[in-house]
């Protein structure tokens, strides 16, 4: 799987071990025209690689922006996300676009509520449950350079080409 750890044009996102991936990204104080294309280019990408979320530092950037589009839902971006309620927990498989072709179970929240402001600076909530609040969780998680493999259940992690799978990935 070597060749899925380039970074390049076709493959733009930042892969372990870069360490901008374990640096804590700071607070947007205002949603510029910098940080609009910045979300443009997160929403591209996230696309391109058949991902459900993004998170800035996955594009080299340590700016608390994430993009998510768990499916049935349109993609959204989200400036300075803050997880303010938890509840309950569940166990499902994650992966990664800066791991590729790694999986396995981790426990997260069931429900969350999370505010932040759109990309046009107004202020946002959402309550979440499942996957939506899965995938807020992973990249919230990022903002803060922590990886879904510090979390992992390790008895199950294991590597499967992301090609050959229909497995989400974040
Ligand atoms: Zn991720």
């Amino acid at each position: 799987y070597k060749y899925l750890y380039v970074r390049n044009a076709e493959r733009p996102v930042v892969k372990i071990p870069d360490p901008v991936l374990r640096q804590v990204a700071s607070p947007v104080t205002k949603v510029g025209a910098g940080e609009s294309k910045l979300i443009d280019e997160m929403l591209r990408v996230m696309k391109k690689a058949n991902g459900i979320g993004l998170a800035a530092p996955q594009l080299g950037v340590l700016k608390r922006i994430i993009t998510i589009a768990p499916h049935g839902m349109p993609p959204l971006a989200l400036v300075n996300p803050k997880i303010t309620e938890r509840e309950g927990s569940t166990i499902a498989q994650e992966g990664c676009l800066s791991i590729p072709g790694l999986y396995g179970d981790v426990e997260r929240n069931l429900k969350i509520v999370v505010e932040g402001f759109d990309r046009r600076g107004k202020a946002i909530a959402f309550e979440m449950e499942g996957m939506p609040a899965r995938v807020v969780q992973h990249e919230v998680d990022h903002l803060e350079g922590v990886l879904f493999i510090d979390k992992v259940d390790v008895a199950t992690l294991h590597w499967m080409h992301p090609e050959s799978s229909d497995d989400d990935v974040e």
